[in-house]
C-alpha cells in the first residue's frame, strides 16, 4: 500500500522553508507546452492543490530552449526561480533523439546539483495488476554515469560514448540511499551493478557503497546484478519492499520504468531529483507525445484528456512531504488513491474511460 512513509524524502535534505504571508513559493515547470502533456497534467495538479487549498503560491515558468552564445540553454528566468524557492515541480520534457540539443531535464539535474533521484513504486491497494504488493524504492545517481554526455567520433564509423563515475557522486548517492533506508524504515540498502563487466566503472560504484555501509551498523547491505534484479523483480517483487535499491544513473532510468509496469504503468509513479540546495520533482514518465496535443494552446485548450496526472500529482506530494507540508499531502494522497481503487473515474491508461478534467474532478470531490 502507498504509505507516507515510502514517499517522504530523506531527512537529511528536508528543506525547511518559511512561508511569505502564509503561503510558500514553489517554482512550476509545466513542461513542453506543444508537443508534450506537461501543461495538461500540471493544470490537474493545479487544480487539486487549489481544491486542497495548500499554502502554496506557484511561480510557473518555461523552459523553453533559448540559444546563448551557440548554445541551448534553459532561460535564466527558470534558473533564478528554482534558486530561490529551492523547490520546483516539473512538468516532462522532450529530447531530440540522435541529433540537437542537450537534454534539459540533464541540464536541469547537473545546473542544481540534483545527487539522487528518488523513485518509489508502490502498488495502489484495491487497483488490480499483476502483483499487488509491490513497494520498490529505487535510487538513481542523477549526475553522471552513462548520462555524462560525453561521446565523440573517434574515427570514421566508430563512436566512444563515455560512462563516467566518481569516487564522490557515487559515494554522495550511497550515503543519500543509507539515510533514506533509515528515514523510511527500510532494513536493507542492495547496490545494483554490472560490475562483472564494467569492473573499474562499476567496481568503483560498489567500492563507494560497500564503504558508506559501514557507517550504517543497522542497515543490512548488499549487491546484485541488474539483470538479476529485473528477473527476479518480475517474478517476485515481494521481497525488495523492505530495502533500497540504489545504482549507476542508466539502470536506474530503466530498472523504474519496469517496477512502473508491475503496479499498471507509467501514469502512475512519481519521483523526487534531491540536491544539496535544490530539488526538483517531476514523474517518471515522459512527454508522452503520441497521447498530446500537438501545437494546442495551453491555454486555451488543454490537451486531448488522455493523460493521467496521478504520477505529477505523487511527485508533487513528494514535494510536500519534503517540505514538511505532511498533512496537505496525505490528504490529497487518500483522495486520489481512493478515486483510482474505486476504478469508475480513471484514465484510459488504467482501463478506464474518463478524462484528465474529469479524473481530476473526481478527486476533487473525494478530498
Ligand atoms: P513516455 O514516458 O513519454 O511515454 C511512454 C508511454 O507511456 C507512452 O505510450 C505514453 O502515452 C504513456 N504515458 C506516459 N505518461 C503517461 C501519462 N501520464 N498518462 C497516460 N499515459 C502515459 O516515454 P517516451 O515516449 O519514450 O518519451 C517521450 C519524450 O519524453 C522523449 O522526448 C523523452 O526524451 C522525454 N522524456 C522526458 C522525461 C522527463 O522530462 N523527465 C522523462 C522520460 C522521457
Amino acid at each position: 500500500m502507498l504509505t507516507a512513509r515510502t514517499l517522504s524524502g530523506a531527512a537529511q535534505v528536508r528543506r525547511s522553508l518559511q512561508p511569505i504571508q502564509g503561503k510558500y513559493a514553489v517554482t512550476l515547470i509545466p513542461g513542453d507546452a506543444f508537443t508534450g502533456i506537461g501543461p495538461e497534467i500540471s493544470h490537474a495538479v493545479k487544480a487539486i492543490y487549489a481544491a486542497a487549498e495548500v499554502p502554496i503560491e506557484w511561480e510557473e515558468v518555461s523552459v523553453t530552449p533559448v540559444l546563448k552564445g551557440g548554445k541551448t540553454v534553459i532561460p535564466d528566468a527558470a534558473i533564478t526561480s528554482v534558486k530561490r524557492n529551492t523547490v520546483a515541480l516539473k512538468g516532462p520534457l522532450a529530447t531530440p533523439i540522435g541529433k540537437g540539443h542537450v537534454s534539459l531535464n540533464l541540464t536541469l539535474r547537473r545546473t542544481f546539483n540534483l545527487f539522487a533521484n528518488v523513485r518509489p513504486c508502490v502498488s495502489i491497494k484495491g487497483f488490480k495488476t499483476a502483483y499487488d504488493d509491490v513497494n520498490t524504492v529505487l535510487i538513481r545517481e542523477n549526475t553522471e554515469g552513462e548520462y555524462s554526455g560525453i561521446e565523440h567520433e573517434i574515427v570514421d564509423g566508430v563512436v566512444q560514448s563515455i560512462k563516467l563515475i566518481t569516487w564522490q557522486a557515487s559515494e554522495r548517492v550511497a550515503r543519500y540511499a543509507f539515510h533514506y533506508a533509515q528515514a523510511n524504515g527500510r532494513r536493507r540498502v542492495t547496490a545494483v551493478h554490472k560490475a562483472n563487466i564494467m569492473k573499474m566503472s562499476d567496481g568503483m560504484f560498489l567500492a563507494a557503497c560497500r564503504e558508506v555501509s559501514g557507517d550504517f551498523p543497522n542497515i543490512a547491505y548488499d549487491e546484485d546484478l541488474l539483470d538479476r534484479v529485473c528477473l527476479q523483480v518480475c517474478q517476485n517483487p515481494r521481497p525488495y519492499a523492505d530495502r533500497v535499491m540504489v545504482m549507476p544513473n542508466l539502470y536506474g532510468d530503466i530498472l523504474s520504468d519496469m517496477c512502473a509496469g508491475l503496479i499498471g504503468g507509467l501514469g502512475l509513479t512519481p519521483s523526487g531529483n534531491i540536491g544539496r540546495d535544490a530539488s526538483i520533482f517531476e514523474a517518471v514518465h515522459g512527454s508522452a507525445p503520441d497521447i498530446a496535443e500537438f501545437g494546442a494552446n495551453p491555454i486555451r485548450k488543454i490537451g486531448k484528456g488522455l493523460a493521467n496526472p496521478t504520477a505529477l500529482l505523487l511527485s508533487s506530494l513528494m514535494m510536500l512531504r519534503h517540505m514538511n507540508l505532511n498533512t496537505y499531502a496525505e490528504r490529497i494522497e487518500k483522495a486520489a488513491l481512493s478515486t483510482i481503487a474505486e476504478g469508475k473515474t480513471i484514465t484510459g491508461d488504467l482501463g478506464g474511460k474518463a478524462t484528465t478534467k474529469e479524473f481530476t474532478d473526481a478527486i476533487v470531490k473525494r478530498l
